[in-house]
């Protein structure tokens, strides 16, 4: 069935939630949608269909989705035939699903992470049945090869290689919502990125909770090194990304692998999330303080001028003063680019929400304050020291704070932003940095001679 009543084409909006792996879902979601004939809408008022692709990692998330639900129920008294589905992680909880049943009835759709291939049949079934459609599928085996994608962005194309992780981090709600660790067969991963440089793309970023656990579960023993060699073969493929690289599974192997094949770019994504050992333990993270700082050490020596980034967590039960201390001290001794700093905030279902001695909400704010305050001196700090260069850098479009400025890339994927015109979209050029604040680089295209 098509998208088309009476000849109008009927307009779908997505809104999403969370990571780029939920950023990446919406692609596929729009590429199917518009198989069907759909357009994409401007904005809420002018969609015939709203799907919200949801996060549950923290709970903001969940409070954003939560509140605009209540204004789409708003919206839906105006206009009584738009169709409101609601797909993502937050949907494959059980809890979650009952809370839409009781209290959302209007919400059309509920499909959850393990079966966005099917949700065009379930728009057909929600066009003509009233009840509220709920299908939710607890995991899968097999992976949707050959979906459709409309990629938002014309320059950065994700690619996912593995979908789900069997980490069980104690704190997160990953695993319960996005099932076991699998990964694509390597033939569709490198025709997916063939197709995508026949498109223009001269940039991938390889997406998993875990990349470099890729291809444990496939019985040709290839692994993560092994698939970057192949994809840096790729002709005309200028750069590729990878997120996110747990430090247990960062090995030798990998480490001599991405610091040899040239268009792997010296950026490396390594969430330590703590500083002490005891807190790493207790979060199940499979490393300790003095593992990741020789990865950190070896990392370095391999790829000098790498960027770090990293993702920390504070306020995890039973973080004390000093077990905070030894993740100041790391970040202190580590320099990192960037990092994302995170309250731990309970989820529902992981072991962490059941243990004892939770962190005060005052405390774990104080401590996060402490922490944002360190690292902006860093970074900032970090990004003098790229005034003088001259970054190879690829340019994404106009700059999202100043629209008379372009902004581009460097290989160690910090954002320059640059005097420019619009033609120069998708081109990889030299600039000059000439100056810095703290999410950005400034500079000038050096010309060609
Ligand atoms: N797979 C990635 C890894 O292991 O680093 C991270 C994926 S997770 C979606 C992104 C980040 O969210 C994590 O690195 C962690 O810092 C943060 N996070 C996850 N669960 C959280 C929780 N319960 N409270 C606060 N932050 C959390
Ligand atoms: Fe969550 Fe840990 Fe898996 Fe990352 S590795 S998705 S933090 S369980």
């Amino acid at each position: 069935m098509s998208g088309k009543i009476n000849d109008n084409p009927k307009k779908y909006l997505t809104i999403t939630f969370g990571c780029q792996m939920n950023e990446h879902d919406s692609e596929i979601i729009a590429g199917m949608l518009e198989n069907k004939g759909y357009l994409s809408a401007e904005g809420q008022n002018d969609a015939d269909l709203i799907i919200l692709n949801t996060c549950c990692v923290r709970e903001t998330a969940e409070n954003k989705v939560f509140g605009l639900l209540g204004r789409l129920g708003q919206l839906k008294k105006q206009k009584p035939h738009l169709i409101i589905a609601m797909g993502g992680c937050m949907s494959q909880q059980e809890h979650i699903a009952q809370r839409i049943k009781q209290r959302f009835r209007y919400v059309n759709i509920v499909f959850g992470t393990h079966n966005i291939h099917e949700l065009p049949a379930l728009i057909d079934r929600a066009e003509y049945q009233k009840n509220q459609i709920i299908d939710i599928w607890p995991d899968r085996k097999d992976i949707s090869e050959g979906l459709s994608v409309k990629r938002f962005h014309g320059v950065r194309a994700w690619v996912s290689i593995t979908y789900g992780c069997n980490n069980f981090c104690t704190y997160c709600i990953v695993p319960y919502v996005r099932g076991r660790e699998k990964s694509r067969q390597p033939e569709a991963i490198i025709s997916e990125i063939q197709e995508l440089v026949r498109q223009g793309y001269q940039e991938v970023t390889l997406l998993g909770q875990n990349v470099n656990s890729y291809g444990k579960d496939l019985s040709s023993g290839i692994d993560f090194a092994d698939l970057l060699v192949k994809i840096n073969e790729i002709k005309d493929l200028k750069r590729i990304r990878y997120m996110t690289s747990h430090p247990k599974d960062f090995c030798d192997k990998l480490v001599t692998t991405v610091s040899h094949l040239p268009k792997i770019c010296e950026h490396i994504h390594l969430p330590v999330q703590a500083g002490s050992n005891n807190i790493l333990k207790k979060m199940n993270r499979g490393y300790t303080r003095e593992h990741y700082l020789e990865l950190v050490d070896k990392i370095r020596t391999a790829m000098p001028g790498v960027s770090l980034t990293t993702d920390i967590m504070v306020g995890f039960p039973g973080e004390s003063d000093a077990d905070f201390a030894d993740t100041v001290d790391l970040v202190k001794n580590i320099e990192y680019d960037s990092a994302f700093t995170f309250i731990y905030n309970k989820r529902q279902g992981t072991p962490a929400a059941g243990m004892q001695d939770q962190v005060p909400d005052q405390v774990k704010v104080a401590r996060i304050e402490k922490l944002i305050a360190l690292q902006n001196e860093i970074t900032l700090r970090k990004n003098k020291l790229e005034v003088g260069k001259t970054l190879e850098c690829l340019v994404e479009g106009p700059s999202k704070t100043n629209a008379d400025l372009m902004s581009a890339r460097t290989r160690t994927n910090k954002i320059a932003v640059f005097r420019g015109k619009q033609d120069m979209v998708g081109m990889l050029v030299p600039i000059l940095i000439t100056g810095c604040g703290l999410t950005h680089l400034e500079g000038e295209v050096i010309p060609a001679e």
